[in-house]
């Protein structure tokens, strides 16, 4: 817990000019600043800043705060998250309240571990670009796959050669302990103690937290064998694959041509959407939404379509993300496509309008597909109705659930009456 004098010295120095200056550019009338609203949209400026008071305040949508609010609301952070920002640009020492050793130990072994990380990120990316076999393989796939050099930039993309232990290498050489790599997992121990890089010959991709800071990373093989095949690091104290959503960082600072996220199952295809004009995909480093994935999703928008290769439905995992009130969606593309392919197929600018096009709502989408069993299979109607009922129990609107009881009643070819009678039955258990 950060202590509330802490707390205090920062709302006091942190100045709303000079931390909303580093989001939009900012002009000066009179006393005060003025731009056009990040909140709603809008081309002439009602959006004021003012110095005296220390806060914002936009006479078009009425949104108003002070520098915290502005870092909560605006770029999605948690209040600890803004506090240590503010913290960080004004040089501020965040004073905690009296930790136990334990909690002291915990927290040098995590910030250990960020600063390898930030090295390694580093070290990674000066590989892909200045060393041969960086270029020769590395730079050559991404090319050879149309990343973008922007792109490239954008999610910090390195390259881990095929040597075994020139990053450990270099990273004892430049004071980091071994421990610290032990614990990022980035490196791993031989039987005679000598350490080894964690994979070789592949593609670095940082995994960003909400923090901005580098929790751990993905592999991804370049050779011809395994081209394309991804892999993470296991656990550690700084990162848990079960909370972390790979392009929820970057994804959070776009303005995207919908406000909804996309969410796929390959970094090639978040890479793929980003150079279509769709900065927000994402891809979730579990096979499911997690609790923890869906909350901070939920933080920032409540829609969310999925656009993956393959998709199979499980009715508990759709029921989760619809329990939260999220909208989901879903695409399916061509043959079993990725967003990736389809857009190499037919160019950047089709990906975004087959996204827009065929964007199907995930519970008649589910009741079609079930549907569809049934036709193949007419003995499993009990089945499919129980199915039915137990996914229409998750909507959590009973306005929405009304209409797809009806929708769902009507594919069956049964009345409505005894089919939400069940459902108030399951509603109530
Ligand atoms: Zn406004």
């Amino acid at each position: 817990m950060i202590k509330p004098e802490t707390i205090q010295r920062i709302k006091d120095t942190a100045n709303v000019v000079e931390v909303l200056g580093r989001f939009m550019s900012l002009t000066k009338k009179g006393v005060n600043y003025w731009a056009c609203c990040p909140f709603h949209n809008e081309k002439t400026p009602s959006f004021s800043l003012s110095p005296a008071k220390n806060i914002y305040y936009c006479f078009g949508c009425h949104e108003g705060g002070d520098s915290i609010k502005f870092l909560m609301t605006n770029q999605k952070m948690s209040y600890p998250e803004a506090l240590h920002y503010l913290a960080e640009m004004y040089n501020i020492e965040i004073e905690e309240e009296e930790q136990s050793d334990e909690a002291k130990a915990y927290q040098a072994e995590r910030a250990s571990i960020f600063a390898v990380n930030d090295f390694a990120k580093n070290y990674f990316v000066e590989q892909l670009n200045g060393s041969d076999e960086g270029k020769g393989q590395g730079l050559r796939f991404l090319n050879d796959h149309g990343v973008a050099k922007e792109v490239v930039e954008r999610y910090a993309v390195g390259y881990i050669s095929t040597q075994v232990d020139d990053f450990v290498s270099h990273a004892l050489a430049s004071g980091y302990s071994r421990e610290a790599l032990l614990a990022a997992k980035l490196a791993k121990e031989q039987d005679d103690g000598s350490l080894r890089n964690c994979a070789k010959g592949c593609l670095t991709l940082p995994i960003f937290g909400n923090d901005g800071k580098v929790h751990s990373f993905y592999f991804m093989s370049v050779s011809q064998q395994y081209s394309g095949q991804f892999k993470g690091l296991a656990n550690n104290l700084a990162y848990n694959f079960q909370k972390a959503i790979y392009g929820f960082f970057q994804a959070k600072k776009s303005k995207s041509f919908n406000d909804r996220y996309y969410v796929v199952s390959h970094p090639l295809d978040v890479f793929s959407m980003h150079q279509s004009g769709v900065t927000n995909a994402v891809m979730l480093c579990t096979t499911a939404f997690t609790p923890e994935q869906l909350h901070d999703m939920k933080r920032i928008t409540s829609d969310v379509t999925l656009a993956q290769r393959s998709f199979v439905l499980d009715i508990d995992h759709i029921g989760a993300v619809l329990a939260k009130g999220i909208h989901l969606r879903i695409v399916e593309f061509p043959e079993g496509m990725s967003p990736d392919a389809y857009a190499r197929a037919n160019g950047s600018s089709q990906l975004q309008q087959y996204l827009e096009d065929e964007e199907l709502n995930i519970v008649t989408y589910a009741i079609d597909k079930k549907m569809a069993t049934l036709v193949a299979d007419p003995s499993k109607r009990k089945e499919v109705r129980a199915d039915l009922l137990r996914l229409l129990a998750f909507v959590p609107d009973a306005i929405e659930r009304d209409a797809y009881s009806e929708y769902a009643a009507s594919r069956l070819g049964e009345n409505i009456q005894p089919f939400t009678r069940d459902l108030h039955a399951l509603l109530h258990k």
